[in-house]
């Protein structure tokens, strides 16, 4: 054996299974088996590291299958220019000190070789993407911006992208094409700056959004003139442009995308059903319905519905929305997005109901303008508020995910003999804490740093 994680409190991640004090073995980059004796390894030549873990937790490595902002192609629904080599290096480092160690980027457009900028930045953490290379989702994305996308990426097919390493479809639909978060952060402020010279916060964007088009994306749900004129008041924008043309700013901003996203949704739900991947789709309040009728229609998609918290829901929505999902067979995600400590623009008012509700199968952190809350630190407010037992929500972030990405992560996400040895080593009283992470047996983070 080559290492061996001591005295630790070990959480499999199979959802029920749990030490309070155990050895984990690694050989060979996998594990070799739990100890619960603490004694096996003292039988062996005594060449293996040896980890101490007392007081610490030891867990799979996370498996984030809903991220973006981690790769060097276009990037988000929207196909737009990719970030810069150090936010990406950012984000990806972030990740991996939150314990994440295997990461599906689900941007969707770009290809696998896009990942990195060459072998010299691959990221030891796994990082991998998805695909909606489809009609409707390209012209979606162009519809919005597309300044990342090359003829290449615009002639690309689902099967070219499978057979290239891609490891699920989607994400159908995003903030950007479908009104959602990055139209609050990024398109709206940058529409009004052009218009009327002046920069508004996301927080007054999401209310111009919702005033101009109700949570649903209707025109013909937004409030009348007079109204408007109120909500431009609240805002602090009065004298400084009008009723009438915000609603234009707004309207010009959300909608040319929004017709084309939902026919993306049709498309990946029968590409899922004819190659068996399971694909990611925008959940919320605008696109919940489609979603609810494709899983019935597609009954064999694998559809995953994705931040199924968004804060366009209503807590009683957004369970009611995932107990339909569910019962039609689709698995149900939730985002930790700023929700969690961060609450830049979102609380934990939805993810908390459908955690209550026991239907969430997954936990991921999408995107939330790059302002993201970790995974374990959502896990610890779980189990502290006594909402999950530990090893039932540490599940939601591995064994699960393992479950339902098996192209992505069928190798690992459990403790258990055979399994490649992605592992964490968080402080036992808060696991969003992260001591030690190790990836394919290797020490990658030591006490918080990365080697
Ligand atoms: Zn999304």
């Amino acid at each position: 054996m080559d290492t061996v994680l001591q005295d630790g409190c070990v959480i499999t991640g199979d959802g029920t299974t749990m030490f309070a004090r155990a050895d984990v073995l690694i050989s060979g980059g996998q594990i070799l088996g739990i100890d619960p004796s603490c004694t096996l390894h003292r039988r062996s030549d005594g060449s293996a590291d040896i980890i101490d873990a007392l007081g610490c937790t030891i867990t799979p490595g996370i498996i984030n299958a809903h991220a973006h902002g981690c790769i060097c192609g276009p990037s988000m629904p929207s196909g737009s220019a990719p970030l810069d080599d150090s936010a990406v290096d950012y984000n990806r480092n972030r990740h991996l000190l939150q314990g994440t160690t295997t990461l599906l980027n689900v941007c969707g457009l770009a290809f696998p070789d896009e990942i990195d900028r060459g072998p010299a930045t691959v990221h030891p953490m796994d990082i991998h993407v998805s695909t909606a290379h489809t009609l409707s989702n390209i012209q979606a994305a162009l519809a919005v911006d597309g300044a990342g996308l090359s003829t290449r990426h615009i002639q690309a097919t689902i099967d070219q992208m499978l057979s290239q390493g891609a490891k699920a479809l989607g994400e159908v639909g995003g903030g950007q094409t479908l009104g959602g978060g990055a139209q609050e952060y990024r398109f709206i402020p940058e529409a009004v700056e052009r218009e009327i010279g002046l920069r508004i916060d996301p927080a007054v964007a999401r209310r111009l959004k919702n005033a101009v088009l109700g949570r649903y994306l209707n025109p013909g749900d937004g409030v009348s003139d007079e109204e408007l004129r109120v909500e431009l008041e609240n805002c602090g924008l009065a004298g400084k442009v009008q009723a009438e043309q915000i609603r234009t700013i707004v309207t010009n901003s959300v909608m040319p995308s929004v017709s084309q996203a939902l026919a993306g949704f049709e498309e990946i739900a029968r590409q899922s059903a004819r190659v068996g991947y399971p694909a990611i789709f925008h959940n919320a309040a605008p696109t919940a319905s489609r979603l609810i009728e494709l899983t019935e229609k597609h009954s064999a998609a694998r559809i995953v519905a994705g931040h199924s918290n968004h804060p366009s829901f209503l807590p009683d929505e957004a369970v009611a929305v995932a107990g339909k999902l569910r019962e039609r067979g689709a698995v149900v995600d939730v985002s930790t997005l700023d929700c969690i400590s961060t609450r830049w623009r979102n609380d934990p008012a939805n993810f908390d109901a459908l955690i209550e509700s026991g239907l969430v199968d997954t936990i991921s952190t999408d995107y939330a303008g790059g302002r993201w809350d970790g995974i374990l630190e959502a896990i610890h407010r779980v189990v502290r508020k006594k909402q999950l037992s530990a090893p039932a929500a540490l599940a939601l972030a591995t064994g699960n995910v393992a479950r339902i990405f098996p192209q992505l992560a069928g190798d690992r996400g459990l403790i258990e003999k055979g399994k490649r040895a992605d592992l964490v080593i968080a402080d036992s009283a808060n696991l969003g804490r992260v001591r030690d992470v190790f990836i394919a047996g290797r020490p990658i983070v030591r006490n918080g740093r990365i080697l």
